[in-house]
């Protein structure tokens, strides 16, 4: 095994900078200084903690092309939607940076009359991230931000061709002032993660990424009894109902399903129509995706970029040929490009025969699958077949319907007329095999923490 990361641009399949593995004794070394730092963290004021966030909310607004930069060249992010994601890391820097005192204020609770009781947030101490490539800044800042500011402290274990980004974030924390051990990347694979949960310092995990990982870490994480937070996968319906705006409806459909390239766990990727639209959305939605501009990634105009690795995008197609073999008719799309880069086509399928691939299981990449469906039972039945259960999102006319049907749905989070997003103020996160906890608003900052009852007699 080599002792150095390469990052693989994967627009271009050049290896560019490499980066030295920590071994054991550097990996101790992080460890004990995080856990140090801990201690001081936690014993300043929530305020100061806050202010430097909003610092680090400058230095990403500052840097943003340079980071932006990074993320295209590591993982293939067309260049306009990685800007985009510093933004968003600076809006979450922000909102916690403002609220975050808020949100831990010791919370009265009714206990013996005549006591003083209450409930305190206080931190855990060393929390390990496991984190995927896909949104290589945005899901690291989405728990970072919380929880530094709730006194805890960051070590991150990135995804493995996306090292400049762990270095970029680590970074940006030291830019805005955050004291050396607050948030430290450990340049380690998979394996070494075990270690590391295992380890006395560290009091819990949160992992996004895929069901194989979040089961590896889960398992470990409970052996020695520590917190998790699970972000997994998904397989989001987005159901048109009868009664939907059916241009609006294929024009936010063929964003949802291509937004980065097609690899988001929120992504739209079952798409469930009624048949007395179902004609007129697969027209209206094949042509939106043939519309999109894929291509070179440092283009502002891309829309969708090549993805992430070789290996992915070549899972990718396999899924959509067994899919095809299954009964699945190709709209769009669906034949693996023979120039350079790890380019897939946007591809839209019809006809998805239950059991295959594109109905069962996530698929991640710009692939959606379309299933018509004869009534409102139908349509939730299907959505609700999936075993994961992040996101869904409703298309109807009647906004009571559509309300009541969020009722229905077996999903961590439910949009109706709208796609499926993640937002500071508001809690993120998924039911059955998509993983469990919550991520971002006042649910988020709280997970990582000891609700500790406090009694005064
Ligand atoms: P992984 O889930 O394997 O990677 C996510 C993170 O987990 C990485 O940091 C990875 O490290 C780490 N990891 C992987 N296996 C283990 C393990 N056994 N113990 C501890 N840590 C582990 O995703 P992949 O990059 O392999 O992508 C595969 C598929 O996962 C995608 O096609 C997609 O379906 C799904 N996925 C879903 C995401 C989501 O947001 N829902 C995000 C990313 C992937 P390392 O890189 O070193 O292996």
């Amino acid at each position: 095994e080599k002792d150095v990361f390469e990052a693989v641009n994967p627009a271009t399949e050049e290896v560019g900078e490499t980066y030295e593995r920590h071994g054991e004794v550097e990996v101790d070394g992080i460890l004990s200084e995080a856990d140090e730092t801990f201690e001081s963290w936690r014993a300043r004021r929530i305020q100061e903690r806050e202010s430097m966030l909003a610092e680090a909310a400058d230095v990403l607004r500052d840097r943003k092309r340079e980071y932006a930069e990074t993320m295209t060249r590591e993982m293939g992010k067309p260049v306009t939607q990685a800007v985009a994601e510093v933004e968003k890391c600076a809006w979450v820097c922000d909102y916690y940076a403002e609220n975050a005192a808020e949100h831990l204020q010791d919370g009265r609770i009714g206990g013996e009359p005549g006591t003083k009781t209450y409930a305190r947030y206080e931190p855990l101490g060393v929390v390990l991230a496991v984190m995927p490539w896909n949104y290589p800044f945005w899901q690291v800042f989405r728990f970072a931000a919380p929880s530094l500011a709730a006194g805890n402290v960051g070590v991150l274990k990135h995804a493995s061709n996306v090292p400049g980004c762990a270095l970029a974030i680590e970074d940006v924390f030291d830019r805005a002032g955050f004291p050396e051990g607050a948030f430290s990347a450990l340049l380690v694979d998979s394996g070494a993660v075990e270690g590391v949960i295992r380890d006395d310092r560290v009091r819990a995990v949160t992992l996004t990424g895929s069901n194989p990982a979040g089961e590896a870490v889960a398992s470990t994480a409970g052996e020695e009894v520590k917190k998790t937070v699970l972000e997994l996968g998904g397989s989001d319906p987005f159901v048109v109902l009868g009664d939907a705006d059916v241009e609006a409806a294929a024009e936010t459909a063929a964003q949802a399903r291509n937004l980065n390239s097609g690899q988001s766990c929120i992504a739209a990727k079952r798409h469930i129509v009624h048949e007395d639209v179902y004609e007129g959305f697969v027209d209206a939605f094949v042509e939106e995706v043939e519309d999109l501009t894929v291509g070179d990634p440092t283009e502002e105009d891309t829309d969708v970029g090549p993805q992430a690795r070789g290996d992915l995008r070549d899972g990718l197609h396999e899924q959509v040929r067994a899919s095809v073999e299954a009964g699945a008719t190709v709209e769009t799309g669906g034949e693996m490009p023979d120039s350079g880069g790890y380019y897939y086509p946007p591809t839209v399928l019809t006809d998805v025969p239950e059991g295959c691939p594109a109905a069962n299981e996530e698929v991640f990449g710009p692939v959606a699958a379309v299933f018509r469906v004869e009534d409102e039972d139908e349509a939730l039945e299907l959505a609700n077949s999936s075993q994961y259960g992040l996101g869904a999102s409703v298309w109807t006319d009647d906004l009571e319907r559509g309300e009541r049907l969020t009722g229905r749905i077996e999903a961590g989070m439910t949009f109706v007329n709208s796609l499926v997003r993640s937002d500071p103020r508001l809690p993120f996160g998924g039911v059955k095999k998509s993983g469990y906890g919550r991520e971002l608003s006042a649910d988020g900052i709280r997970e990582f923490t000891n609700k500790k009852t406090v009694w005064i007699q």
